[in-house]
């Protein structure tokens, strides 16, 4: 007779500053907690380094004129670890906010449990679904006209979308680009009024209605073109460019928290403004999980600051109050 033992779970792994995420907002939040002592732990997520190390040169972090966002995601892992905080590879797929400490699931299991809770999740680029626009990211398509717009200067662009962002990257691009195209698939932009006129009235920029991006056209190095559809009578043609930016909307990675947390109608965790407190005491959202607004490495790392801060803050607080245990009072 074989007597099966019973495994008993194995005890949660605990911290004062619970970090998901592992893009410049979730590392500046470690480096800042592990240097006021909360000893951090930072659980990196599916893509460690997040939305960076999928692009190739950076040339706005400040102090580097130029480096691989691989690079410097690296780096920051490096930073953060060297000051103490404690980078665990594992992906959080599920949360109990009801209960103090917090509580995060990891994919095998492991449990997780934080004093204060700090998202970095980040958000996602929605792309258009095509092999070849696959293909040839980084080598001529990209979602970050930010990011990538400085490298097509007197090159020929298009922008996908019909949003603000579409027309904010267009505009962005007609700087350095020789000129742009902005690809909608209907005749009306859904970008406000203002940015509609400027683009409108803007000589390097040509919309091109009623259309939708069938193919990414190249070389097999570069990016040659674009066949598109005719959204109305389903007409062919292709379009001769250098660079196609998708500017389709992005969506921020916040399922885990759906019901636990305020959001707005788009998935954005609503955090009181001015700081990175969300709605629930303790909890706090950094970088492009609640900013659907600039997007960009420096102002996610400025939050991730303002988030350790903060969470320190609420620490000193909780242990004078004695509130860090039991049911969550929101
Ligand atoms: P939006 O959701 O506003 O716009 C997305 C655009 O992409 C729409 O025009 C949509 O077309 C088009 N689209 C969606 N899916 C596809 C697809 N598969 N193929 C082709 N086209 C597609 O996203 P944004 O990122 O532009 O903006 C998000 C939010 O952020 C908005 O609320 C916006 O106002 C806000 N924002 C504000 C700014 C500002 O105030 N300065 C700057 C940037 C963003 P369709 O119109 O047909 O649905």
């Amino acid at each position: 007779m074989s007597i099966r033992r019973q495994r008993t779970p194995p005890p949660a792994r605990h911290s004062k500053v619970l970090i998901i995420g592992s893009g410049p907002a979730g590392y500046t939040a470690a480096i800042y907690a592990a240097r006021s002592a909360l000893s951090p732990f930072l659980v990196q997520g599916p893509q460690p380094g997040g939305q960076l190390t999928i692009t190739t040169d950076v040339e706005n972090w400040p102090g580097d004129k130029s480096v691989q966002g691989p690079e410097l995601m690296a780096r920051m892992g490096r930073h953060a670890a060297h000051v103490g905080a404690e980078l665990i590879s594992d992906f959080i797929v599920e949360v109990d906010l009801s209960q103090r400490p917090f509580v995060a699931r990891g994919e095998m299991g492991t449990r997780y449990t934080g004093d204060t809770l700090v998202i970095a999740t980040g958000a996602n680029a929605r792309w258009l679904g095509l092999e070849s626009e696959v293909a040839y990211r980084g080598q001529g398509v990209s979602a970050c006209a930010t990011c990538d717009g400085f490298f097509f200067r007197d090159r020929v662009v298009a922008v996908v979308g019909g949003g603000n962002t579409a027309v904010e990257e267009a505009l962005h691009l007609a700087h350095f680009a020789r000129h742009v195209y902005l690809i909608h698939r209907r005749d009306t932009l859904r970008a406000d009024k203002t940015n509609q006129a400027r683009l409108l009235a803007h000589a390097k920029v040509t919309p091109i209605w009623n259309a939708e991006v069938i193919e990414v056209l190249g070389d097999g190095r570069a990016v040659t073109g674009v066949a598109l559809g005719d959204t109305k009578s389903g007409a062919r043609s292709s379009l001769d460019i250098d660079g196609l930016f998708v500017a389709i909307g992005h969506d921020p990675a916040t399922e885990l928290f759906k019901g636990q947390l305020a959001m707005d109608q788009d998935g954005y965790i609503v955090v009181t403004p001015g700081s990175t407190r969300t709605s629930v005491p303790g909890v706090f959202a950094a970088g492009d999980v609640q900013d659907r607004h600039f997007r960009q490495a420096v102002v996610s790392a400025g939050m991730g600051c303002m988030a350790a801060l903060e969470a320190e803050r609420f620490l000193i607080d909780a242990e004078t109050l004695e509130v860090l245990t039991g049911e969550v009072a929101v």
